[in-house]
């Protein structure tokens, strides 16, 4: 005997209504959404900035072209023992294109030779930290000037901290540069020439290594979360992800041929390492973290966290101050010829008021009013009154916090 059960049909019914009306509704197209964004962003193209720190010799450079399969290093100095006594630390940028199916990134990569190479290493990390600054500075002045949209970004994105093999965990100049710049940016610290490392012994220097990076509070770069709705198969890599930290890593400028394949690796007297080889090294997983699956995290992380500390601290800053006349700030004066020139032609271009109008627009955070303010040269009583401006560029800047 056959029996209907009442729910079942009355589901079925019911879900045929649904889906008739819902061929019946007009189709608005706001489903292509993402495909305009995606159309968008390919064509602008994508940036990265990558800043490598680590003592000379630890295969900083060796890595950056394997990681990119690039040749960045060519007219590449190493300066000898008498000129590293008193070295200070370079920031040397180079910039590359590449391409690949049609989207193009353009990749920096900011080196820093002669870090902890001198014999007195006090604060040599200072100049790594001022170069980060100094790009979160003009990127806050660019956003916060009148031509916004041509704003180049050159704010860092990701420190690789390379630690050496041969010692035990952080040393103390790696302990005092991480603690420098991990709120700045985003570091993933790298354990250097794993192929010098027994499996056992790259594994102790792991644990070690992240011991002390829980033990001295330094914050490097943590993986998001997992969404709940991940299969199985995403969570398991992203969790081999996280307990690789730090990426033990092997690099190589040459392609070797082994067994009739070809590969970027090292040769040596009792066999051959591979570079790609997950078994030899974590260096697949760190390009693919880089590159393949973090790349837009680091670069939230870095709008959302690093470079908005620095912009609140900077706001601080200048509403607290606004009258001392000797504390440098972004916003100060608009000083150079360039910054007047671009300043006339958006004038020229988009704004119809006179100068002596106020001009509010809300900025890119909604947080924020930025209130441009034109100090006529007689306004001697104004606010920026004591910046020391000169008479010529009587202009002045205020970026007011909302509800202030
Ligand atoms: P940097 O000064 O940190 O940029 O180091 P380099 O990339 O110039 O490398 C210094 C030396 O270490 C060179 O002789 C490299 O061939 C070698 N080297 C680079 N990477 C590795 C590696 O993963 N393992 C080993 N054993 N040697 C490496």
């Amino acid at each position: 005997m056959c029996f209907l059960n009442p729910f079942k049909i009355h589901t079925r019914h019911f879900i045929t209504v649904f889906l008739l009306q819902d061929q019946d509704k007009e189709y608005v197209g706001f489903a292509t959404l993402p495909n305009q964004v995606h159309r968008k962003t390919v064509k602008k193209g994508f940036t990265f900035t990558l800043i490598v720190a680590g003592e000379s010799g630890l295969g900083k450079s060796t890595l950056i072209n394997s990681l990119f399969l690039t040749d960045l290093y060519k007219d590449r100095k190493v300066p000898n023992a008498e000129e590293r006594i008193n070295q200070t630390v370079d920031i040397v940028k180079h910039t590359i294109s590449i391409e690949e199916k049609g989207i193009k990134l353009r990749l920096s990569i900011i080196d820093t030779p002669g870090f902890g190479d001198a014999v007195n290493n006090t604060e040599s990390w200072k100049q790594i930290e001022d170069y980060i600054d100094q790009q979160f500075e003009q990127y806050f002045r660019d956003e916060s000037g009148l031509n916004r949209r041509n704003i180049q970004d050159n704010r860092v994105h990701c420190c690789l901290y390379f630690i050496s093999p041969f010692g035990h965990g952080l040393r103390p100049l790696d302990v005092e540069c991480m603690k420098a710049l991990h709120e700045k940016v985003n570091i993933v610290p790298i354990l250097a020439k794993a192929d010098s490392l027994t499996q056992a012994e790259v594994f102790r220097k792991k644990m070690k290594i992240r011991e002390d990076i829980k033990h001295f509070g330094i914050n490097v770069y943590q993986f998001p979360e997992c969404d709940s709705d991940e299969d199985e198969d995403f969570k398991k890599q992203d969790q081999i992800l996280k307990d690789s930290i730090p990426f033990a890593v092997i690099g190589s400028n040459v392609q070797v041929e082994s067994k009739g394949r070809k590969f970027r690796g090292r040769i040596y007297p009792w066999g051959v390492v591979e570079v790609e080889n997950p078994a030899h090294s974590d260096f697949l997983l760190l390009r693919n973290m880089l590159v393949r699956t973090h790349m837009q995290d680091l670069k939230d992380v870095t709008r959302e966290t690093h470079y908005e500390n620095y912009r609140a601290q900077c706001i601080q800053n200048m509403t607290r101050c606004t009258h001392e006349a000797d504390i440098p700030l972004p916003l100060a004066i608009v000083d150079t010829e360039k910054e007047r020139l671009i300043f006339e032609k958006d004038e020229e271009v988009h704004f119809s008021y006179s100068f002596s109008n106020f001009l509010t627009y809300k900025g890119n955070h909604n947080s924020f009013i930025h209130l441009f303010l034109s100090v006529a040269e007689e306004d001697a009583g104004g606010p920026g009154e004591d910046s020391g401006a000169d008479a010529a560029q009587p202009e002045r800047w205020l970026l007011i916090p909302y509800g202030y």
